[in-house]
């Protein structure tokens, strides 16, 4: 018997029955399939941020996909990237093959894992999805595996310039339903009275490290004491300690019970972590500037973060956002995607298709939507009573209004806060 071929079991092979599966959508139709016909960037500030969003067309009439490719202090090189480099590259393609388009189009460039070629990537990578929602006639959280949750926990900004006006501001969200409040004072803090600085010092936005870290358990102290343990509170230090002060300062928060701490180290000092974790249980979100997999990946395995905060654009779209939140999940770690105003309305939602259909979801940021955003973003994500919720219709729900867009052009000076000094004038991280 041996060497003798075994009759094939493929349907209509070998004389076997023919199966009663629907044979693929480009041989039922007599139409052919849509094919990418137009690759574009579209750059808005509705709210005073630069955004950038990728329009994806193809060869049906009317079928699109939007992305969100947003990298605010460097819109124009995403703009280009998307189209001069990423349009001729993708025209004539077929969109609804996602994962090999997203590879390719990564590895295209040779050098890859930046933030400028990531977001162009991300633009085109959504966008699709939100294509393949569109022809599958699905919200794109049910292409991920369907919901896993209702509605999406949020957490807010609390900001106050002492601890009294921090504590009303916290109290407001309460009010509004919210239970998941982030504090800080006076922005990322540091803004007291400052040290002299030398003569001739360069201008800049200038804090102090030391009048920080002494004010955030002070602070954490008087909101406690006003509203207690039944609301989450969290903190973002913004990369903006040496790493000793960031592990001291994560011991010293222990009493306050945060739901995290957020981005305590820089990503080139991942190694870091390692010293934290040995020194204290306070929980450890990281991950806003990650763009290459070698950052997350030694902090994920060796259970040295608890929660992961990417900025999904960043790091290429939701194509690898999902590896990522299931990697993540087999360590016991949760999702916290970055969700500041310097993300469309598009991006936003691909943050809570992927919240709503991942296990491991922890919380969602939330910076809330001006008019002029939703004006120019039809369908944009609504909060109430303190969870986010998608629309439902197919894809990702947000469309975007161009007459609208192009009536709040990009800026191209550099937001002030990015300048940052230290108060002897050398040049610190925002
Ligand atoms: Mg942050």
């Amino acid at each position: 018997m041996r060497g003798r071929p075994r009759p094939s079991r493929l349907p209509g092979v070998d004389g076997v029955p023919v199966s009663p599966l629907r044979p693929p959508r480009r041989e039922r139709s007599a139409v052919p399939a849509p094919t990418i016909a137009g690759v574009r960037a579209i750059l808005t500030a509705p709210g005073g941020i630069n955004l950038v969003v990728v329009r994806v067309d193809t060869t049906e009439p009317g079928l699109y996909g939007l992305g969100c490719a947003t990298f605010t202090q460097r819109h124009r090189a995403v703009a280009s990237a998307v189209d001069d480099y990423l349009r001729p590259f993708l025209l004539g393609k077929d969109p609804a093959r996602i994962a090999d388009i997203w590879q390719t189009a990564m590895v295209s460039a040779y050098w890859r894992n930046g933030p400028v070629l990531n977001n162009a990537v991300s633009g085109v990578d959504m966008a699709l999805w939100d294509l393949k929602g569109k022809m599958a006639g699905m919200p794109v959280y049910q292409l991920l595996g369907g919901r896993c949750r209702e509605g999406v926990a949020v957490y807010r900004h609390a900001d106050g310039r002492d601890e009294r006006e921090l504590t009303e501001r916290v109290q407001a969200f309460l009010e509004q339903g919210y239970r998941f409040i982030r504090c800080q004072m006076g922005g990322y803090g540091g803004r007291g009275p400052r040290a002299a600085s030398p003569e001739g010092a360069l201008p800049g936005a200038y804090y102090d490290p030391d009048i920080y870290v002494r004010s955030v358990p002070r602070f954490l102290e008087h909101v406690r004491a006003q509203v207690g343990f039944e609301v989450e509170l969290l903190h973002d230090v913004h990369e903006r300690l040496a790493p000793i002060e960031a592990v001291r300062l994560a011991k010293q928060l222990e009493p306050y019970r945060l739901f995290f701490l957020e981005d305590p180290l820089p990503p080139e000092h991942i190694d870091w972590f390692r010293i934290l974790r040995g020194q204290c249980a306070t929980p450890i979100a990281m991950g806003e500037l990650f763009v290459h997999p070698q950052e997350w990946t030694p902090l994920i395995a060796g259970a040295l973060i608890d929660f992961i905060r990417v900025h999904i654009s960043a790091i290429g779209g939701i194509t690898p956002a999902r590896k990522l939140a299931a990697l993540a999940e087999a360590f016991g770690v949760r999702t916290a995607w970055h969700g500041p105003g310097d993300v469309s309305p598009v991006g936003h939602a691909a943050n809570l298709h992927l919240d709503l259909a991942c296990p491991n979801f922890g919380v969602q940021e939330w910076s809330g939507f001006p008019d002029p955003v939703r004006a120019v973003f039809p369908g944009c994500p609504e909060v109430r009573g303190g969870y986010a919720y998608v629309n439902e219709r197919p894809g990702l729900g947000v469309d975007i209004d161009e007459e609208q867009a192009a009536r709040y052009p990009c800026r191209d000076d550099l937001p002030a806060w990015t300048l940052a000094r230290l108060p002897d004038g050398s040049s610190a991280r925002p």
